[in-house]
């Protein structure tokens, strides 16, 4: 992928600029449960505001679909940023009155609007009314700089057509997050080994199916690994699965042996008769029962993972083992990170719940060579794909 401009190409004093920032946190409950894209947002908040701009971010939570929902805010969000900058950060309600703060705003001033994707042009696939919307964002600033990383595989108007207006560049966390992916996607030390995970196959195909050009291990756990043990001829009971990704998994397993890629699957499996966190029972893959629900990997598969991970000198991790947000059923995701935290090279985190699912567990992100705050978007970056809010930051 080209590289992407930088922000010292353009100079910020007394500039009104745009930040199209990735403020997309977990809440619960109205409260934020892992600021981590926030923190990963201040480096280049703090560059602009000392080379002299003033800032409005644009940001988007969850997916509202062009609705005004109270519950997805970005008002929460707007408070924790300024408690972390220690400064205070304006909150627009609209775009209209975003336009009156950004008129006269002085150097240093931050601004936050609520949350873009409440605009249905936002998200739209017309390409119009994309532009309609990005035209007038564009009035209030005369800078663009692009630092949402966990957005930039989104062809919305914020990420791809207000960027193609305004002179731009690429914040830190962008510029970063590129340069570490694309060390992975071209010359990543050997062994390589990827470690899969979270509830949908589906999501994974893609990466999965370029990824057997490139790799020499794929791991897979989670919600999606069931698909695999079904694919395979197993019982899976009530576990995850999805029916029509079957023979796509079937031809995955096939050419994964063509090309010598080995596909390793967990050999036991932490059940529970619900999905609550209740007690597990670990039962080896041919003894799921009719009624048991799989939601964890076992002990013996975590332990199979950790060596398998540990002889790799590079390693991509998306996607929890397990339900961790269950305590009974987060301990295979603990031993794959705990064997990440030892790779005698460069081991990436790779998406935002996985990069939650690691502090919730008590690591540092400073445990890992890199923890990426994109989920979807370092996926697409490591399967090859163009990427509009990185093209348009190039
Ligand atoms: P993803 O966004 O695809 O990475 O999925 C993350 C989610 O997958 C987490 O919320 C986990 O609770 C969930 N998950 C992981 N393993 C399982 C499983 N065995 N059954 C159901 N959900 C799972």
């Amino acid at each position: 992928m080209a590289s992407v401009k930088e922000l010292s190409s353009l100079d910020f004093a007394g500039k009104r600029v745009i930040l199209r920032a990735d403020l997309n946190v977990p809440l619960k409950d109205g409260e934020i449960t892992d600021d981590g894209r926030i923190r990963a947002s201040l480096p280049t908040i703090d560059y602009l505001v000392s080379a002299g701009a003033s800032i409005l971010i644009v940001a988007h939570l969850g997916r509202p679909k062009g609705e005004r929902k109270s519950e997805l805010s970005l008002k929460p969000v707007a408070s924790r940023l300024q408690k972390l900058l220690g400064r205070d950060v304006a909150f627009a309600e609209t775009i209209d009155q975003a336009m009156k703060f950004t008129e006269r705003a002085q150097p240093g001033e931050i601004t936050c609007l609520e949350n873009i994707r409440f605009e249905s042009a936002e998200t739209s696939k017309d390409e119009n009314e994309r532009l309609v919307l990005a035209k007038k964002l564009a009035q209030l600033g005369e800078l663009y700089v692009g630092d949402g990383f966990g957005a930039v595989h989104r062809k919305h108007a914020s990420v791809f057509e207000l960027a193609s207006i305004l002179p731009h560049a690429a914040g830190y966390l962008v510029a970063k997050e590129s340069e570490v992916l694309e060390k992975l996607a071209t010359n990543p030390l050997r062994p390589y080994g990827v470690v899969l995970g979270g509830a949908k196959v589906s999501d994974k195909i893609g990466v999965i199916n370029n990824l057997l050009e490139r790799v020499e291990m794929i791991a897979i756990g989670g919600g999606m690994v069931f698909t695999f043990l079904a694919a395979k001829g197993y019982a899976i009971g009530k576990s995850l699965f999805e029916s029509d990704q079957l023979d796509v998994v079937k031809s995955i397993l096939l050419r994964a042996k063509e090309k010598g890629v080995e596909i390793l699957l967990p050999i036991d499996i932490k059940v529970a008769g619900e999905f609550k966190d209740v007690s597990a029972r670990i039962v080896g893959i041919e003894g799921i029962g009719e009624n048991d629900l799989g939601l964890d990997i076992g002990p013996q598969s975590a332990d199979d993972f950790a060596k398998a991970i540990k002889k790799c000198r590079t390693i991509f991790w998306n996607g929890p083992m397990g339900v961790f947000e269950f305590s009974n059923f987060r301990e295979g995701t603990r031993v794959v990170a705990e064997a990440l935290r030892h790779v005698d090279g460069l081991a990436v985190v790779g998406g935002g719940d996985s990069a939650a699912a690691i502090r919730a567990l008590g690591f540092a992100d400073s445990d890992f060579g890199y923890v990426s705050t994109g989920g979807g978007a370092s996926l697409e970056y490591l399967e090859g794909k163009e990427l509009p809010g990185l093209v348009a930051l190039s």
